[in-house]
């Protein structure tokens, strides 16, 4: 119990018609609201941390936080692993007690990318891990990630298929013209193609980058067939921006226990309008 699998839950919005909101989180605090604001409004929700937050926070702390949380609240949470390249770093972190993981082999060959995500699926489903992978490639930056909008690629429908066919993943993330960060013009978002690979496959799909998405962009997406919806860059926008404010108007301020206040409370309205966007209310 305490630290979940994303499976069931993804699997429950699947049939519902909903989405499963992860969000980003670095540290205690930006858990806290994280946790916090799904129990309130009575979410599923996966808390997720890139490699990057993982040694930054540490895996035994996060892993720590998290489960804590799970128990404050009574509910069950999913520490994802978010966009994981390494088969033994996904290894260490499984065993040490995450059971949702992303292994990201977008940026190799489609054979490759097969026997990476192929390794990680055969490790993880032993310890009743969840597994993500992502087809396609989506631009933009997420923390060390960086990917030239040259590089960037949508998913081809016919190649997931059989990319989910040779790896037994349990869900997918889909290139559809999003891409990590906030965008320098309105997403151009490729409905079509997002309807034609629900068709043809049936593991829940993953819409990375939606910071920045117009709402409706998002609620269509869902509709058309996304479970999991990823925002990291609007909460670190908010919440770092209203610790600037404070301390442009407290410019004495010393005590984090005032002055991370603001980032939290700016952070958790974000929080809370992409658990309605996504749907997932009351559905704990
Ligand atoms: P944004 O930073 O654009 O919200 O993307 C988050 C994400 O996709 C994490 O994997």
């Amino acid at each position: 119990m305490f630290l979940v699998s994303s499976r069931e839950m993804l699997h429950k919005a699947q049939l519902g018609g909903y989405a499963v909101p992860a969000f980003n989180i670095h540290n205690l605090e930006t858990a806290q609201v994280v946790v916090e604001t799904a129990a309130e409004m009575q979410t599923p929700v996966i808390l997720a941390g890139t490699p990057g937050t993982f040694s930054y926070a540490g895996t035994d702390y996060l892993i720590g936080i998290c489960k804590e949380a799970a128990k404050r609240y009574h509910m069950p949470i999913a520490l994802h692993l978010d966009h994981h390249e390494s088969y033994s770093d996904i290894q260490k972190k499984v065993e040490a007690g995450i059971k949702s993981a992303m292994i990201d082999g977008s940026h190799l060959s489609f054979d490759k990318n097969i026997d990476l995500v192929r390794k990680v699926v055969q490790f993880c489903h032993r310890w009743d891990c969840s597994v993500e992978a992502e087809l396609g490639r989506l631009g933009g930056q997420e923390d060390d990630l960086i990917v030239d909008e040259k590089d960037a690629m949508y998913t081809d429908p016919d190649a997931a298929v059989e990319f989910i066919k040779a790896t037994g993943i349990d869900s997918l993330a889909i290139a559809i013209g999003t891409a990590h960060g906030l965008y320098k013009e309105k997403p151009c978002l490729d409905f079509d193609r997002l309807g034609i690979i629900r068709g043809k496959t049936d593991v829940p799909l993953v819409l990375h980058g939606a910071s920045d998405v117009p709402d409706e962009d998002v609620r269509r997406c869902i509709e058309l067939g996304i479970t999991k919806v990823n925002v990291a860059t609007e909460l670190k926008i908010a919440f770092s921006d209203a610790v600037k404010s404070y301390f442009i108007e407290n410019p004495g301020a010393n005590d984090p226990r005032h002055y991370i206040i603001p980032g939290k409370e700016a952070m958790k309205k974000v929080v809370q309008d992409k658990i309605r966007v996504c749907g997932s209310e009351g559905k704990l």
